[in-house]
Formats: C-alpha cells, structure tokens, sequence
C-alpha cells in the first residue's frame, strides 16, 4: 500500500494540525511538508566515548563526510525548500574544522542555528568566533553533576571541568543555553543536582532525557537500564521541579518506554516531522534509522533534490502514516497518536522494523523484553562498553566502582 492509500483512513482530522490535513489530500509530493528544524549531524568523530551515544555502533570515518562546499550547498537547499532551524550535531561537531564558516554560511542563508556539542574542544576565542557568525543557541550534554561520576561515563577525563566552563562563556556571551542531561540507573540519583547546576548556570532549558535503548545503549543495556522505583522517583522529581521553577528554567522530561504502556510518537512518527543529515550526506528519517538493514537511504551526493527525497524515496514512505501496520497497531485507536512507536526500536528488539514496537503493552513481544529489563535493572553489571571507532571497548574493570 502506498503512503497515499495509507493515509486515506485517517479519521477526525484536526483542522489544527496543518500536516494532518495535508496528509488528508493528497499525493505523497503534496503530503509531507518540508520539516522546520533538521538536523545536521557534521561528522561521528568525539572525543567523547559514552555508552549510550545515540550514533550508529557502525561509524562513520572522516574521509567519508561532506565537505565545506557540499555543505553550505546543503544549508542553501535547506533554507531555499523552507527549513528555518539548523541543529549542528554530531558526534562532535567542533571537530569539524570549519565550523565557524559553516555557522556563517546558514546565517547568510536565513537559518536560525543551534550547536549541540560536549563542549571539550571548544575555546572562548571559538565560541566567540561563531557567536559573532551568527550562532543562536548553545546546548550541551552533561553526564552528571559531578567530575568523577561525570568523566567515567563520558570515558573522558576533566571533560566536566570544560562543560562547567563552557557553559559560562555561552551565558558571557550572552547565547541562550540549553543543558541536555542523559539519565540511567547509574546517575539517577544525581538528577535533584543536575537540575540544581542548570540553575546555577543560568540555563534557560533543562533536558531530562532518559536513555532509548538502539545503538550503543543497547549494547549497554545492562549497565544502564534503571528500575520502576527509580524511574517513578525520577518523574516525581522533574514534575516538582517543573512546577517550582515555571518561568525560571524549563525542564522537558523523555521517558524510558519501556516503563510506559505505549511507545513514544518516535521522532513525530516516521518520515512526517523530522528528518537528519548524516556525516556523509545521508537523509535518514532519524539518527537511528541506519540501524535498520534492507533500507536504502539516499545522499545529498544522489542526483536527487533534499526535498524529493523526503517527499518520494522509498525509505521514507515506507513506514509513513498508518498503512504499513500490523495488528495490534492497524485497529488501535492510538494508532494516529503515536504511529507505532520507533521503527529502529522494533528493528532492534523484534528483528523486523515492520513490528509494533515492543515498548507497547500490546506487542506480543512487550512482557518477554519488559522482564529481561527488570531482571538487567536489578543485577546488570555495572561495566560501560565505551563507544569509539574500534567497535567499543569495555570499561576496565575496578573503574566502575564495582
Ligand atoms: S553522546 Fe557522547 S560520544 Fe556520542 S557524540 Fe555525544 S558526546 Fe560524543
Ligand atoms: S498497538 Fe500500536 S498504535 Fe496501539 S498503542 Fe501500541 S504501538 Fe500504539
């Protein structure tokens, strides 16, 4: 069924939700409009190694990545199809030594830019370099609230240190800052903390982000998947931050589906909301979606225009709207809420991305894995497999504090 048929059963349309009705009318090409924010993921090199990066376990080397030109034709396309948001990611995207021309070059074009970055290789001079080119927003990952913990997940040592002071030059320079905190079983307890750090940094965005489980966090399940209890405790602590700071930091909360009856809306449903750049070009429905074998996703490099391929490649229709699914999603009343839930997940979990999503209380697969989660919460080793170009390596053991 194409994604055409696929959308004809929608039904109650919310006359608010310009894509739904969209979708309602028409030809894919007229459906899908393009997406405001995208994300360019500048390259997989880091210096960092945690073990829940959400890059593939299968990275890409430096030699494979765009170069400056084919990337400011890239950031040109974007702003001329009516993208409005760039997010410079990576890995580490400050590795990329052109950064700051890169930066200028969306704010030639009209893009509002954001840098999502670890912060390690940043200087002031640097910062203040893309500051001057037209950087909007700064967001950086802290794996804790303190150097110890903080290094050991992130497999790099004084990296809190810089993150801390990082974070001072962005609010010195006057750049608005988003702290985006990675939380599992291992730094739970440290959230109470973290929100207070966020505070102290003058963040105008906390982002409580629990770990999903694809890629390297899969790999490292074991060592990160936090219990019930925790993650109950977890929610009763950002809901009574939320409601005590309302106007002086705002906190987004991501939780762990394992835990929820129903999968997240992964990425705003597949191929609708979002797509993402990868180092060398590629338009991928999310950063994950490189996980799933048997999908051929098409390069910047392809003789295909960005937005064609959004609109028509088989990557992205094929699991756009509702008409892909199988029971239990095909007759669910949620099925327009959350589309199934994350494609990737379903790959990784159940071998076909074709499945429900097993985060779902109505997968037949959901209680054989929401066990094994359990049972990893609650005996799992503590040991990191740390994420790096070799394929990983494991946390030598005495350093986890086992
Ligand atoms: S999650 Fe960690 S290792 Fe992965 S790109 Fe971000 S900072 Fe680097
Ligand atoms: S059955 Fe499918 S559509 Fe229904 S709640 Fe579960 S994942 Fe969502």
């Amino acid at each position: 069924m194409s994604p055409t048929e696929a959308n004809t059963n929608i039904a109650g349309v919310d006359p608010s939700d310009g894509l739904a009705v969209l979708e309602q009318r028409g030809s894919v090409a007229e459906t899908f409009g393009i997406p405001l924010a995208v994300l360019a993921e500048l390259t997989h090199r880091c210096p960092l190694q945690c073990p829940y990066c959400s890059n593939p376990v299968e990275l890409e080397r430096g030699g494979s990545e765009l170069t400056t030109e084919e990337w400011k034709n890239v950031l040109t396309e974007l702003a001329e199809i009516g993208v409005l948001q760039i997010h410079f990611s990576g890995g580490e995207p400050t590795a990329r030594k052109d950064l700051v021309e890169l930066v200028q070059h969306a704010s030639d074009v009209g893009l509002y830019s954001n840098l999502i970055t670890s912060a390690v290789l940043l200087t002031r001079e640097k910062l203040s370099a893309l500051a001057d080119a037209g950087l909007c927003h700064v967001q950086i990952s802290f794996q804790g609230n303190e150097p110890v913990l903080a290094d050991r997940v992130a497999g790099f040592k004084g990296a809190h240190q810089k993150k801390i002071e990082v974070a001072r030059w962005t609010r010195e320079l006057d750049l608005p800052l988003t702290v985006n905190a990675v939380m599992h079983r291992q730094n739970l307890f440290q959230l109470p903390d973290i929100i207070q750090m966020a505070l102290d940094m003058d963040a105008d965005r906390l982002e409580v982000a629990n770990v999903q489980y694809y890629g390297w966090a899969l790999r490292n399940r074991a060592a990160l998947m936090a219990s019930v209890a925790q993650i109950e405790e977890t929610s009763r602590i950002v809901e009574q931050a939320q409601a005590r700071l309302k106007g002086t930091l705002e906190i987004d909360y991501v939780v762990p589906d394992y835990y929820a009856l129903r999968p997240k809306k992964c990425m705003g449903g597949w191929g609708r909301q979002f797509f993402n750049i990868s180092p060398a070009g590629k338009i991928l429905p999310c950063h994950a979606a490189e996980s799933i074998t048997g999908l051929e996703f098409l390069s910047v490099r392809s003789n295909h225009s960005i937005a064609w391929i959004w609109q028509n490649s088989d990557a992205f229709n094929r699991y756009r709207g509702t008409g892909w699914m199988p029971e239990p999603c095909k007759s669910c009343e949620f099925r327009e809420v959350d589309f199934g839930g994350c494609r990737c997940q379903a790959f990784a979990l159940t071998g076909d991305a074709g499945n429900t999503d097993p985060a779902c209380t109505l997968s037949p697969m959901h209680e054989q894995i929401f066990k094994l989660a359990e049972q990893e919460a609650a005996g799992g080793s503590n040991r990191f497999l740390y994420r790096n170009f070799a394929g990983g390596t494991l946390e030598m053991d005495g350093d986890n504090g086992a």
